[in-house]
């Protein structure tokens, strides 16, 4: 009785075959191991490579969320880091 947490336990893995994106259980994580957010890996690499086959559900192939991490506010903040410095 005591193990049943145990047996109950699943590790689901899925990866998208387009961009290599993982998620565990249904949670996206980085190829770093950090726990992932699907607007930003829109953002940051299923729009980057455009065409159908990516499994991320939030990504719309087009569409930029404005709110998430985007290549254009990593560049702003590369090119502020360089300025101040
Ligand atoms: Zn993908």
């Amino acid at each position: 009785m005591e193990d049943k947490e145990f047996s109950d336990f699943k590790m689901e893995r899925i990866e998208c075959p387009k961009c290599g994106a993982t998620w565990l259980n249904g949670q996206h994580y980085w190829k770093t191991g950090r726990v992932g957010d699907t607007k930003a890996l829109s953002n940051l690499v299923c729009g980057v490579a455009p065409g159908p086959g990516c499994i991320n559900e939030d990504h719309k192939e087009g569409h930029v969320y404005g709110e998430a991490d985007t290549w254009q506010k990593r560049a702003q903040f590369i090119n502020r880091w360089y300025e101040e410095r």
